[in-house]
């Protein structure tokens, strides 16, 4: 159980944060959600799943663009046993044609984000004695396609930060790894179907399993839960010894 615990998930209003975030309620922790918004609907969210669960739930607005707001989000918490590095956004384009602010944006909350949410809950979680930090790779951290260079560096980043982070925290009671998700079904994905069936001429059903499953051997979306369990099964005993390693969870997608 992680009850008496605070868990802090960056972007976690919608997809697979707010999935992490009430599988980490469900196992008892305390949360801290977060979007750049700052709408009654965000905050009205987190009370309802703290009244849900009986934990406390509070929702932080920071835009993890942004290096300061990154920082202070974990400062505001004020404790951080559990970080979730989950905020990330996608842009698809050829090298040639990529906009410059699309790949600077993208390597700010994608990569350098987790980066500033790390130094400042690192103190915090060496005073507590213990910790957890999931940082939401992609199976594109270890496995590339055309036109998601900037996504693709930034998870592969990730990955390596996940990595040192597990070496300078070895035999602290401190963990980090990366989870890396193959597709699984959220507004971010939503939104790249139309393109996709655009390009390829094909209808919805088509474009689902013959282009954006075309990767993934299950032929199945990965769920939310999935990934929310994952995390929790990180934050647990059992996973004391893992450390700077990905744990894949994408229906065989980078075994092929
Ligand atoms: P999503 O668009 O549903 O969620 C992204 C979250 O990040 C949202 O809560 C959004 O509000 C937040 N966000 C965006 N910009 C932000 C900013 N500047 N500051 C703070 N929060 C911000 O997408 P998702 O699919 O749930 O993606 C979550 C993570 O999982 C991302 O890092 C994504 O790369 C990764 N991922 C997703 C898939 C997939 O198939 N959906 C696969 C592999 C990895």
């Amino acid at each position: 159980t992680l009850k008496g615990k605070t868990a802090v998930v960056t972007g976690s209003n919608s997809g697979i944060g707010l999935g992490i975030v009430k599988a980490l309620v469900e196992a008892g922790a305390d949360v801290v959600l977060n979007s750049f918004t700052d709408r009654d609907e965000d905050h009205a969210l987190a009370e309802e799943i703290g009244k849900a669960h009986g934990v406390k739930a509070r929702y932080i607005a920071a835009d993890m663009s942004k290096g300061d707001d990154c920082r202070a989000l974990v400062t505001k918490a004020g404790s951080c046993d559990i970080l979730v590095n989950n905020a990330g956004i996608q842009h698809v384009a050829p090298i040639d044609e990529f906009p410059v602010d699309k790949w600077n944006m993208i390597l700010a909350i994608n990569l350098s984000s987790a980066f500033h949410t790390t130094a400042v809950a690192l103190p915090m979680m060496r005073k507590a004695g213990w910790g957890r930090i999931v940082n939401i790779a992609s199976a594109h951290g270890l496995t590339a396609s055309p036109f998601k260079s900037a996504y693709i560096a930034a998870k592969h980043g990730i990955v390596g930060l996940s990595k040192t982070t597990a070496l300078e925290t070895a035999g602290q009671s401190i963990t980090c790894n990366a989870i890396c998700p193959g597709y699984v079904l959220t507004p971010l994905v939503e939104a790249q179907i139309p393109d996709q069936m655009k390009t390829h001429n094909m209808g919805r059903d088509e474009v689902i399993k013959k282009v954006m499953l075309d990767r993934q051997p299950s032929r199945e979306f990965a769920t939310v839960e999935q990934i929310g369990g994952t995390t929790v099964f990180l934050c647990s005993e059992s996973a004391a010894q893992i450390t700077g390693t990905t744990i894949s969870v994408d229906g065989g997608w980078t075994a092929m």
